[in-house]
């Protein structure tokens, strides 16, 4: 269902119409394509408080001439309020000229639990982030990366200054927390230092399974995970096996119809990968929206199997079967109802918050006896066949509330799971990534 107000504002009447009305102005968003993969301008490289992170290591085209297309503050020495004062020079004179999809990303230090001081100035930067990320406009992002080292969090500032996170927005991302002890930078697990044989095909050699791959999100992250180089496997339901063989043998892949409830899918799925996994992607998920007073046990137990029950199982088959294999990664996929609860959700609601709580729990006990990283997406309202049953107030009011003020694509959380999975990011662990454009739920 296409978003008929967003073509309407990019019109110059309808600009001019929905100004005069104050209502909503969605610009739109600039996203990755082959043509144009990087930002249109240059990185200004700022710094508030004392650091010793060199950020010129990362290689990301810093530049003080071209016109701004991000901003990378470093603000990981601010240590006292004080220190505050500084994010504000850095950032006050520059933020006018920073280009529409423009990109700023703070960096942060993990909270000092020994400086309630350091700790106070720390957290005082996610407000920082998500308050800018709410006023910033123009289709322009904010997120912070708390990291202690700046190798391991290579991967995620390419991502986040890249056209590829046009919809992740007031994010706070750790880089390098739960990682484990086992296997840890000493083995290059647990550091952004390896070695991808081609950049531009960071996943060749290696096997991607997507559930519910053949329509919807899990298809555009497929269709990502394939043009990183990835062997892709596409699950789906019997029913669904003409969609996902075609969109298989297009991308060179194999498909594979299983209902992922089955008893037997985790152990079937291993018989079917017998030279091993690297990249297992939860995407498979269904509603049965009811309220509770009128929810059939039927709804409400369908549900948590597609969404949870089957997740748990198949995560524990892989793993101890060995089939998912050490610098492996899994991706699920959570929701922002998951977060911040829906009205005539409380089925898919428990469901996607049970993904969170797997999330935190298995993480750094799967890097350190797998070394294998364990991660959420938590999507917002993304135009899919799913959203497009939404009733159409509901529709309009989800694709509005947010920060970017429309709904996100299938491509944003592919690419939000292909930066999940690439090679680099061993250190980026037990983390719920938003990619709802700074929704207003839950944020
Ligand atoms: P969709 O309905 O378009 O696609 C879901 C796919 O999963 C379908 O191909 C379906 O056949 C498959 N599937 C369902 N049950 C299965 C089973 N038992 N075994 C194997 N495959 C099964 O949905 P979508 O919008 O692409 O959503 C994908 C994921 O993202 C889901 O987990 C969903 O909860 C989540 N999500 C979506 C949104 C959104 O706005 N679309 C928001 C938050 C979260």
């Amino acid at each position: 269902m296409a978003d008929r107000y967003l073509s309407f504002t990019a019109t110059a009447p309808g600009r001019f119409l929905t100004r005069r009305l104050g209502l909503p102005q969605p610009a739109e968003l600039r996203r990755w394509s082959s043509q144009q993969p990087s930002l249109d301008g240059g990185l200004l490289l700022l710094t508030a408080g004392k650091s010793d992170l060199d950020l010129t290591v990362t290689g990301l085209p810093f530049s003080s001439s071209a016109p701004t297309a991000g901003v990378l503050l470093d603000a990981t020495g601010v240590r006292d309020v004080s220190d505050l004062a500084s994010v504000h020079a850095a950032l006050h004179p520059v933020v006018r000229s920073i280009g529409a999809s423009g990109r700023v990303v703070v960096l942060g230090s993990p909270l000092d639990p020994a400086d309630h001081h350091q700790a106070a100035v720390q957290q005082a930067l996610e407000g920082f982030t998500r308050s800018l990320g709410k006023e910033i406009g123009r289709g322009r992002t904010v997120n912070l990366v708390r990291l202690r080292e700046v190798r391991a969090a290579e991967s995620t500032l390419r991502f986040l200054l890249s056209p590829k996170s046009a919809y992740v927005s007031g994010q706070v991302i750790s880089v390098g927390a739960g990682s484990g002890s086992g296997l840890g930078s000493g083995s290059g697990l647990g550091s952004g230092e390896v070695s991808v044989e081609d950049p531009g095909q960071p996943l060749l050699g290696r096997t991607a399974l997507v559930t519910g791959a053949a329509r919807g999100i899990g298809a555009a992250v497929v269709e990502t995970l394939a043009r990183d180089g990835a062997r892709v496997v596409v699950l789906d339901v019997p029913s669904a096996l003409e969609d996902a063989s075609r969109l298989a043998e297009r991308l060179g892949g194999t498909a594979l119809a299983l209902d992922i409830t089955a008893a037997d899918a985790g152990r079937r799925i291993a018989e079917a990968l017998p030279d091993g996994l690297d990249v297992l992607v939860h995407n498979a998920g269904i509603t049965r929206d009811r309220r509770l007073v009128n929810m059939p046990v039927d709804r409400w137990s369908s549900v948590l199997e597609v969404n949870l029950g089957s997740v748990l199982r198949t995560t524990d088959a892989l793993l101890s079967s060995g089939t998912l294999r050490a610098g492996g990664r899994i991706v699920a996929t959570a929701s922002i109802a998951g977060l911040a609860g829906n009205a005539g959700q409380t089925n898919y609601g428990a469901s996607k918050a049970g993904i969170v709580g797997l999330v935190h729990s298995l993480a750094p006990r799967a890097l350190a006896e797998h070394g294998v990283t364990v991660n959420a997406v938590a999507p917002g309202f993304i135009e899919t066949k799913m959203t497009a049953a939404v009733p159409l107030f509901i529709r309009e009011a989800g694709r509005r509330m947010n920060s970017l003020a429309q709904g996100g694509l299938p491509a944003d959380v592919a690419e939000t799971t292909a930066w999940l999975a690439h090679p680099g990011s061993a250190a980026v662990n037990g983390q719920v990534i938003r990619v709802c454009g700074q929704s207003l739920l839950g944020a």
